[in-house]
């Protein structure tokens, strides 16, 4: 659908995504379009003979190129991808300016996007509330000029489904012990266990972006990926996404290790009733598999202070927040001293006791 969706049925501008109506929106006219309209649109124009036909995979990648827009951060390097209606400005990171580097190719064109239910605009009053009962916290982090460098970021993953047969060998032992008079008998009965066993993998995440990112967005996880939606481009329009900068290739034998060793835990558990266990074999093999590679919501904003690096971040589809702030020193030293103190009269309540 991505071809058609891009522009306005009514006058041909372009749509932006709205994640309080989580519907289209065209900025010049204020149409407000749902998913199933506008593919009802492209459905009609196309039977009606207009030269969009659905694009197949191929074509839908090749409209990907034409309209995602790569950004580069002279300062940090960070990639950042977003549409070519939205004029990224800086870096998300460490908010120097980036400059338009070139296009992407259709090979890195999503397949699935969980887009933003957050407007920013709740983002702002959480993050104010959020800063309100830290009273350590230095003044200019809680600025309204620091609140406008949240950027709403799209981050890749790539989620995984796949078929695993597992096969596994083990023996076993089933010990039983009497006693007739004087006499202790043992009795060791062996035996040969084997489980085998398809296993599959729904959804199996693994990010595809920076690892200093990952530093930032780990403590917003989990997203629900039912949530899921096919990917078009107005979901890009005023937002970014960090670009994918870890491919398939870099982790497949990872993933298919992590795998082999789920599939072996869940033979394991199904193994009862024996004295001692002993494995030994594990023989998997991966029958199917699908990578998609999606986008999941990111309110990001970061803080440089004395070299370090400080940071907001918000689950753009769940509002689950985490950060590390930035504590004003005067402050902070007489919390230390407050700990300290408590600590120590503890101890000597404890000694106390003993004596
Ligand atoms: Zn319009
Ligand atoms: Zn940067």
């Amino acid at each position: 659908m991505e071809t058609v969706t891009y522009k306005c049925p009514n006058c041909d501008a372009g749509l932006v995504f709205s994640p309080e109506k989580q519907s289209f929106v065209c900025e010049y006219c204020r149409s407000v379009f749902s998913e199933a309209e506008l593919e009802k649109v492209e459905q009609n124009s196309t039977a009606a003979g207009s030269p969009h036909a659905v694009p197949s995979g191929e074509e839908a990648g090749d409209a990907f190129a034409a309209h995602a827009a790569l950004y580069t951060c002279a300062n940090c390097g960070a990639e950042v991808v977003t549409d070519d209606t939205t004029a990224a400005t800086q870096c998300f990171y460490c908010h120097n300016p980036v400059v338009l580097s070139g296009k992407l190719s259709g090979e890195y064109r999503p397949q699935s996007i969980v887009p933003f239910a957050v407007e920013k605009e709740e983002v702002k009053k959480r993050f104010a509330e959020f800063c309100r009962k830290k009273h350590f916290l230095r003044r200019d982090f809680r600025t309204e000029a620091q609140a406008q460098e949240l950027a709403g970021v799209y981050l890749p993953y790539w989620l995984i489904d796949s078929r695993l047969s597992a096969k596994m060998d083990a023996e076993g032992t089933k010990i039983r012990v009497w006693k007739v008079g004087d006499t202790e008998y043992t009795e060791t009965k062996r035996y040969h266990i084997r489980r085998e066993g398809y296993v599959d993998f729904r959804d199996f995440s693994a990010a595809a972006f920076s690892k200093r990112t990952m530093e930032l967005a780990r403590g917003v996880l989990p997203f629900d990926m039912d949530k899921r939606k096919p990917f078009s481009m107005p979901y890009l329009s005023g937002f970014q996404a960090e670009k994918r900068s870890v491919e398939r290739m870099d982790l497949q034998n990872r993933i298919h290790e992590e795998m082999a060793q789920a599939a072996g835990r869940r033979l394991d558990d199904s193994v009862h009733g024996y004295t001692t266990v002993r494995k030994d074999d594990l023989q998997t093999s991966v029958l199917q598999e699908d990578w998609n590679h999606t986008l999941l919501p990111v309110w990001l904003m970061t803080y440089r202070f004395r070299e370090k690096l400080y940071y907001f971040a918000m689950n753009g589809q769940t509002g689950k927040i985490c950060g590390s702030l930035p504590v004003s020193g005067p402050k902070l030293a007489a919390l230390f001293f407050g700990v300290a103190a408590g600590i120590f009269a503890l101890t000597l309540l404890i000694g106390g006791a003993l004596l």
